[in-house]
């Protein structure tokens, strides 16, 4: 592997001390003000994000019962939106999922 490629794993480890710490540092209701993720947006689509997981169940990587509520990069905690490492500076769906969806640990 190349110094300079990042695999998915190190991506989102990245993302997560990252944007995600940052964020982490907010209480939710700090950034609800952040607008939504805009599902069509190019990130969100290169991403597949869906603001319900149900429209991705059909997807060949969603797994059953995943949502960004219980995502590892999720900073929401029990609001129906909140930040994700992600998607820096907006909020996506407590019920929402998209490609990058990783369990906690
Ligand atoms: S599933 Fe995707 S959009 Fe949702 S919290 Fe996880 S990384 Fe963010």
């Amino acid at each position: 592997m190349s110094n300079k490629s990042f695999d998915r794993r190190t991506l989102l480890k990245l993302a997560a001390l990252g944007t995600g710490s940052l964020a982490a540092a907010r209480a939710p209701s700090l950034f609800a003000e952040d607008p939504h993720v805009d599902p069509e947006s190019g990130q969100a689509k290169a991403l597949n994000y869906v603001h319900n997981a149900v429209d991705a169940k059909d997807h060949e990587r969603y797994k059953e019962g995943s949502i960004c509520a219980n995502c590892a990069l999720w900073q929401g905690g029990e609001s129906q939106w909140g930040a994700c490492g992600i998607f820096p500076g907006k909020q996506v769906a407590h019920d929402g999922w998209c490609t990058a969806w990783v369990a906690k640990q």
